[in-house]
């Protein structure tokens, strides 16, 4: 079957805007192609050996971000605040686990959402829902909901932006690993968390000077000065990933170049649809969605889809079945790939099959629920003899109020009217991010 960056129109398609003016549509789709890319292959291609690794555990995948990205929280100080949170992850996980993390952001394009209606009402009144401001806006009004395809200039020219501010810090010095203890974030520094954090800074500390006089410095290692944040979103809306899909000179293979990774949402996984033609003919790693209504015989079928090589990194699953569920539905998921021999980097999403609504009217995820499903996950994988390799989060390094529970910020019903900030589902705020590393680190060191 011959594949081109459009091959995807020929298939049925869920979740995508009508766009009004075809031709305004028609120019952007063009105008975006003329842009250069925002990655580069050999980089995918390093992450894809990355995460290879991570499928054999010998190595620890952390992908996380906002659930959505937007036009108007767009500063340096939240992109810093994120980058620092997966830093200190990062040192949590790699300590207790001896082996490197791999750190994929869900940041620089991560605009697109799919809806679970296309529709909402509020007071009477009905509206087109909010798809991500790369197709329309959050407001309640007509005119916002109108999917504008300018919009998907902005988010390039956001990406952009945001991507080079990520590899200033990754390699111009915020990473040296002199400075774990300016990682900690300030609202954070007080609470017992931060204190343990601190007394982990204090052995890295130790650890360094040790080195230091062995004449092994940060200067004369960039190992210890620089890291590398690789980038992810769902590749949702295709008109914005083929204009931006490029063929590597190099190699002559094709590569999505608006991020290092994408991965397919659950509702549109469909096998005979355009999301899984789109990504069957792109090299870059690729990330699946499976939720509790994936079959065993359709998940083999997917695998043999986007992974007919079975090609070690290229493909990671990322599990979302709910603290409730994921004991049923996963173990015979897990059994039939590992019969079937087939090389997969198995990640857990805890937060999207634990969505509720709080007694006080939030959308709202539970941080107990949270545990349990990745506890949970890391039991299946050791029952069964295979590798859990990574964790897939919604979170930010910002203090905000979105999901309940904690030992280390206990945020209530109430008390999410705080800061609730989110312009789509709820995130771990940066205390609940990092006492979930360390809970993850004690599992792991059980
Ligand atoms: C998401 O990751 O934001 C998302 C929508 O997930 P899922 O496709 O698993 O529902
Ligand atoms: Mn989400």
């Amino acid at each position: 079957m011959s594949w081109t960056p459009s091959s995807w129109r020929d298939f049925p398609i869920k979740q995508q805007p009508t766009y009004p003016d075809r031709k305004a549509l028609e120019e952007v789709e063009k105008e975006l192609s003329s842009y250069p890319p925002l990655i580069f292959a050999g980089e995918a291609r390093r992450l894809k050996e990355k995460l290879a690794a991570a499928g054999r555990g010998e190595a620890f995948l952390l992908q996380g971000g906002d659930c959505a990205e937007s036009f108007s929280d767009f500063s340096a100080a939240t992109i810093k605040n994120l980058f620092k949170l997966m830093l200190q992850m990062n040192m949590v996980l790699m300590y207790s686990t001896g082996k490197p993390v791999v750190k994929v952001g869900r940041i620089a394009g991560q605009f697109a959402k799919p809806r679970s209606s296309d529709f909402e009402e509020k007071d009477g009144v009905k509206l087109p829902s909010y798809r991500g401001d790369i197709i329309n806006s959050i407001e309640f009004t007509e005119e916002a909901r109108i999917p504008n395809p300018e919009n998907m200039l902005k988010a390039y020219n956001q990406s952009a932006a945001t991507l080079n501010l990520l590899r200033a810090f990754a390699r111009g010095g915020l990473a040296d690993l002199n400075k774990v203890h300016q990682w900690n974030l300030d609202f954070i520094k007080g609470n017992p968390l931060g204190q343990r954090y601190d007394e982990l800074s204090d052995k890295i500390d130790h650890a360094m000077k040790f080195m230091a006089a062995c004449g092994l410095t940060s200067k004369s290692l960039p190992q210890l000065h620089q890291t590398t944040l690789y980038t992810s979103h769902e590749a949702l809306l295709l008109n914005y990933e083929q204009a931006l899909t490029r063929k590597d000179s190099e190699t002559g293979k094709w590569y999505d170049c608006s991020a290092h990774m994408l991965w397919i949402g659950d509702r549109t996984r469909d096998l005979n649809e355009a999301h899984i033609e789109y990504f069957r003919g792109i090299d870059n790693p690729i990330g699946c969605k499976v939720g509790p209504s994936m079959e065993e015989d359709e998940l083999i079928e997917l695998i043999d889809a986007l992974n007919p090589e079975n090609e070690e990194g290229r493909l990671n699953l990322i599990v979302r079945m709910g603290a409730d569920k994921i004991s049923d539905y996963f173990p015979p998921l897990l059994k039939k790939v590992k019969d079937a021999g087939k090389n997969v980097v198995w990640t857990i999403d805890p937060m999207h099959g634990n969505v509720e609504k709080s007694s006080t009217g939030f959308k709202t995820r539970d941080f107990a629920n949270i545990l349990s499903e990745v506890e949970q996950f890391f039991k299946i994988h050791k029952e069964m003899g295979t590798i859990a390799a990574g964790i897939h989060l919604e979170m930010t390094g910002n203090d905000v109020t979105e999901c309940t529970g904690s030992t280390s910020c206990a945020i209530t019903a109430e008390g999410l009217a705080s800061r609730y900030h989110t312009q789509c589902d709820p995130r771990l705020n940066a205390s609940q991010a990092l006492e979930l590393a360390f809970m993850i680190s004690d599992t792991i060191s059980d």
